[in-house]
């Protein structure tokens, strides 16, 4: 991986006021401003986070979209599958997944939708292609957040793909940021462009993480409180979130 210079850290840390601009919560100012304007005058924005499975956004956006719920814009949580293991007929897992789904949901004041795909066999054809963007315009984004591509698992990145096809045929009227799970472990080779400060969400982040009571939280969100604190030391904050914007010169380094 690149060595992050100081250089590099206070160039990234200069994209905030950037990214205000472009819809994220990042810093407080994101806040001030619109909390200095009268209600009426609010945008509302609609964000969608994908992921491949149900905790992936919560894992790798959790305290970015209670940033957004905060703000009062309307969030859904899109997941690519419900977590079904059609490889073991006598047990399928996805009735507790979604379940837990929407109980992370409910923490973060969002909504979850459901991309009707398998777990382990994601799918990128052409009707697949078609059948996503369907699914993405019906919801009118403003924002839309998916797994960086490069990626160790096939789902994620099948998801990337089809949210990045959508974006294109969409005319790129929303604003698209890729966002890490597990860097290292998932997520590789990704370099942020953005970051969001978390401290003040992070323990719904946490609560909506272990949620998903079925899939090892306390392994996978020590993992992930790793990731937001390295996050943070960066961009100067206890901990936070990063994220690259589709179209930044960072993407491909
Ligand atoms: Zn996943």
């Amino acid at each position: 991986m690149k060595p992050i210079s100081r250089r590099d850290m206070l160039s990234q840390a200069g994209l905030l006021g950037t990214a205000v601009a472009v819809a994220l919560p990042l810093a407080q100012t994101a806040a001030d401003q619109v909390a200095k304007q009268s209600p009426a005058a609010k945008p509302k924005r609609r964000v969608v986070v994908t992921g491949g499975h149900p905790g992936d956004p919560e894992y790798g956006c959790g305290g970015t979209i209670a940033c957004y719920s905060d703000l009062g814009h309307e969030v859904v949580l899109l997941y690519l599958n419900r977590g079904e293991w059609t490889d073991k007929p006598s047990y399928d897992p996805a009735p507790v997944r979604v379940a837990e789904a929407k109980k992370a949901c409910e923490i973060l004041k969002a909504r979850p939708a459901f991309a009707g795909q398998i777990d382990g066999k994601a799918i990128v054809d052409p009707a697949h292609y078609d059948a996503f963007h369907h699914l993405l315009e019906a919801e009118q984004p403003d924002v839309v957040f998916t797994h960086w591509p490069i990626d160790n698992h096939a789902d994620h990145r099948a998801l990337s793909l089809l949210v990045y096809e959508a974006w294109l045929r969409m005319g790129k009227r929303f604003a698209l940021y890729y966002y890490e799970v597990s860097n290292g472990e998932d997520t590789v080779q990704f370099s942020p462009t953005h970051f969001v400060n978390i401290t003040g969400t992070e323990s719904r982040k946490r609560s909506a993480c272990y949620a998903h009571a079925s899939q090892a939280p306390d392994k996978f969100y020590a993992l992930q409180e790793l990731v937001a604190r390295m996050r943070g030391i960066e961009s100067g904050h206890k901990q936070a979130e990063a994220c690259q914007q589709a179209g930044s010169a960072r993407l491909g380094q």
